[in-house]
């Protein structure tokens, strides 16, 4: 028979409560209160009933509208509005379940989805890890080792989550459908059968090794295939790698997040790379040759065209980063910084006005000339 309680009270939560302050106290509340922590205990068993029956109606936000409207009686008078009391209830609470053990992994994103074919069996939920490669592996691809949480088949039980590794035998309540009617005046109320929690099975005694959870933390080593030419913020899907779906659930998916580190000489913008390379002045004004590393750490040899400009930039085609899935690369585009020379020794000042001498007349720097040309008459003095 359901409860006449008031659902805020039940979950020890204000009226306006958010819904994840509400899930939160019900996770709390159903650790406490869950009949495998409290064999025996019929008011354990009974406040589990209860909280579930209202976490049920608070956690679905159209129910809950109906509940603060109508109370109690929104379930039982058809008050959803539409004649079907049922419309829209979830008898699926091993979705909830999933949601409480997966704050045990913190990397665990969202709860568990429902795509097992029976009530006995639990998803495992998706997992997610951060992994931060440098521009060299990104460019060339790279192999990396990743350890993460998981869960395993308890081995004591085999999975039953029973204290003799058998299967759990079939709740006498619900017949193993995991779900009870009650009658209620003229109306018939479906709810989770409150004896297995709509499991299907009733395990009396539980697996003191995974405590009935069927299973138990694990660490796994996985071995993950990052492709040459994988962009910055790339989420690689890794399916059935995430956590462990319990009684024949499927395995959740692993969700490879790859960051590319910044490179200390190299910029990327997709397939291409930037590079700001300095130059003496004397190589700017005649001219030279320069070599860089290339990404891949080959030598790349660099013609400066004698007079180049500061910011002056040369494209060197098919040396920039590769691209995802293909043979091709993008270019490399060496910017030049004109380095103007400092602490100069006596002979090198010497040199340097006899320079300034003979080139008073010349039309070697025309771009400065020109400009001094031109704001001469902009002093008013
Ligand atoms: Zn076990
Ligand atoms: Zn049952």
């Amino acid at each position: 028979m359901a409860t006449e309680k008031d659902y805020y009270e039940l979950l020890e939560v204000q009226k306006t409560a958010t819904n994840d302050e509400i899930k939160k106290s019900y996770h709390r509340l159903a650790m406490k209160y869950h009949p495998d922590r409290n064999p025996g205990d019929k008011n354990a068993e009974t406040r589990f009933k209860e909280i579930n029956e209202a976490y049920d109606v608070l956690k679905d936000e159209q129910k809950r509208v109906a509940y603060d409207r109508y109370g109690h009686h929104a379930f039982v008078n058809g008050g959803m509005g539409n004649g079907n009391p049922f419309s829209g209830f979830d008898f699926n609470f091993s979705g909830g379940f999933s949601d409480i053990f997966s704050d045990v992994f913190s990397e665990f994103m969202g709860g568990g989805r429902s795509k097992g074919n029976n009530d006995y069996a639990q998803d495992g939920a998706d997992l997610r890890y951060n992994i931060e490669i440098s521009l060299e592996e990104a460019f060339s691809g790279v192999e990396k080792e990743i350890k993460i949480p998981s869960t395993k088949e308890c081995e004591t039980c085999h999975g039953h989550g029973t204290a003799d590794g058998k299967e759990a035998p079939i709740c006498p309540h619900c017949n193993g459908s995991g779900k009870i009617r009650t009658q209620r005046g003229f109306m018939i109320v479906e709810s989770y059968c409150p004896h297995c929690h709509g499991e299907g099975r009733l395990v009396k005694d539980a697996c003191k090794t995974c405590k009935g959870e069927g299973v138990v933390p694990n660490e796994k080593t996985l071995k993950i295939k990052i492709p040459a030419g994988i962009e910055d913020n790339t989420r690689m899907r890794i399916p059935n790698e995430g956590q462990s779906g319990i009684r024949g659930g499927a395995n959740g998916d692993l969700y490879v997040f790859v960051s590319v580190k910044e490179h200390k000489f190299f910029m990327r913008d997709g397939a291409n790379l930037y590079v700001k390379v300095p130059i003496s002045m004397t190589c700017a004004a005649l001219g030279g040759t320069i070599e860089i590393p290339s990404i891949n750490g080959e030598k790349i040899e660099i013609q400066v065209n004698s007079g180049t400009q500061s910011d002056q930039q040369k494209r060197i085609s098919s040396q920039g980063m590769t691209v995802l899935r293909s043979e091709k690369r993008g270019d490399l585009f060496v910017k030049f910084r004109v380095e103007t020379p400092t602490n100069l020794s006596q002979r090198q000042k010497e040199l340097l006005e006899e320079f300034r001498e003979i080139s008073k007349d010349e039309n070697c720097q025309p771009e400065s000339k020109g400009f001094f040309e031109k704001i001469k008459d902009l002093f008013v003095a």
